[in-house]
């Protein structure tokens, strides 16, 4: 029996992790569940679930999550104290799936505790990779990357030493927009950046996926999580989804995860690891697919990988510049004043005016971080008045 926690479980990495738990109920107890405005959703699974507590990140939700819960003896919070009290319940495992960088304290927390960090929330690598990972070290608890691609690197490192790894191929789908001509792009809609071609993800990701940035991301979470200088990341396309990530190692041999494109397989490989049970993906026919496709990035049509692999080289608070300048800019886009194209506009310029100082900064503290983010997010949305 696990202790489980889980951090955003109203989102879609929240809901698929409850679909795992609701079908091995003697596996798991829940601690604590965490969400947004959607206390209706988190009322009803953490009385289902019977955990001990539920939070909302919003402190004008708490009387609806308060009445919704009443008599069930599950206790209701709310605001951001609380989602750090929710994360630093002793839990063996807690779920990061928060989106953005507000999922970097909670995650923090988590791992003060040595609880196993389950961690989908990418933000909090790219925005302070160096941070999380010294405080897992310091409590000993255990990281494993719940992204799809980050996971099958996992898997296929099993039994390896990183030490022999040459390269790792990062498959892309290449989001909504993997056939659009360029100037399409400019007037790519809201509606049509949020539909993704084969996983059904959260909106932010989903709109990432279409900008590659959230491949973009994916690169940096590799170089923090294994290691890895921006050299020996490559990224292709494959529009089937079915390769998540091949690792190349110093003989010449690529181990590749092949799966369907079903996040409940890597929040399950995370939820039972070290072991690995029953979990219900469909299994693969490959006859009946036939092929698998690969092809190059357009990285002109993308700038996003480009900027990515600058971060990576630059390394220190880079990578925070680069989260909030693209939670900025993405802000702008589903709010209807920025174009398509220009949310990596807006990520270029910050960069650029931000990078002298930011990269320096090795030595970061959660203080150092926070303000960076809030600088970057600041700038950001000055370049984007001034458009
Ligand atoms: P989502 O939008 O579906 O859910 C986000 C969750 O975070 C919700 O519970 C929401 O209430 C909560 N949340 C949002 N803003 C918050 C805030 N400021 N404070 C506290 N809680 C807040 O997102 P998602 O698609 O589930 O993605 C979650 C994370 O997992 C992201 O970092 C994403 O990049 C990563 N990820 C998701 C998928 C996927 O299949 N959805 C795949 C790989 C990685
Ligand atoms: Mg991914």
């Amino acid at each position: 029996m696990k202790r489980i926690t889980i951090l955003g479980a109203t989102g879609s990495i929240g809901q698929n992790t409850i679909d795992l738990i609701d079908r091995s109920p003697d596996d798991f107890q829940t601690v604590a569940l965490t969400g947004g405005h959607n206390v209706e959703q988190l009322a009803a699974d953490a009385r289902r679930l019977g955990a001990q507590l539920a939070v909302t990140a919003h402190e004008d939700r708490l009387q609806d999550l308060r009445d919704l819960l009443a008599g069930t003896g599950v206790e209701a919070a709310a605001g951001h104290k609380a989602l750090l009290e929710a994360a630093s319940r002793p839990a063996d495992l807690v779920m990061s799936g928060i989106v953005g960088a507000a999922g970097l304290e909670p995650g923090l927390e988590a791992v003060r505790t040595g609880a196993t960090l389950a961690l989908a929330n990418k933000e909090s690598l790219v925005c302070a990779g160096p941070l999380l990972l010294a405080r897992a070290r310091a409590s000993g608890a255990t990281i494993l990357p719940v992204d799809s691609e980050h996971s099958a690197i996992f898997q296929a490192l099993v039994g390896e030493d990183t030490a022999d790894i040459e390269r790792v191929i990062i498959t892309a789908s290449g989001g909504a927009f993997r056939d659009w001509p360029l100037d399409k792009l400019k007037t790519a809609s809201l509606a049509e950046a949020s539909a993704h071609p084969n996983w059904d993800m959260g909106q932010r990701i989903t709109i990432d996926s279409a900008t590659l940035f959230n491949k973009a991301m994916e690169l940096i979470e590799a170089k923090e999580l294994f290691g890895l200088s921006s050299a020996q990341i490559e990224v292709v396309i494959h529009p089937e989804s079915l390769i998540h990530a091949l690792v190349g190692f110093r003989d010449g041999g690529l181990m590749a995860h092949v799966g369907p494109p079903d996040m409940r397989h890597a929040i399950g490989y995370a939820l039972n690891w070290p072991d690995r049970r029953h979990l219900p993906v469909e299994r693969l026919d490959l006859v009946k697919i036939g092929r698998m496709t690969f092809r190059d990035p357009d990285e002109a049509r993308h700038p996003a990988l480009r900027l990515s692999r600058d971060v990576i080289d630059a390394g220190g608070l880079a990578g925070a510049v680069f989260n909030a300048a693209k939670e900025r800019a993405l802000d702008g886009f589903i709010d209807g004043g920025l174009g398509f194209l220009q949310m990596a506009e807006v990520v270029e310029e910050t960069l650029d005016r931000l990078m002298p100082e930011a990269a320096p900064m090795v030595d970061m503290s959660l203080d150092d971080v926070l303000a960076m983010d809030a600088k970057a997010r600041r700038v950001a949305g000055e370049i984007i008045a001034a458009l």
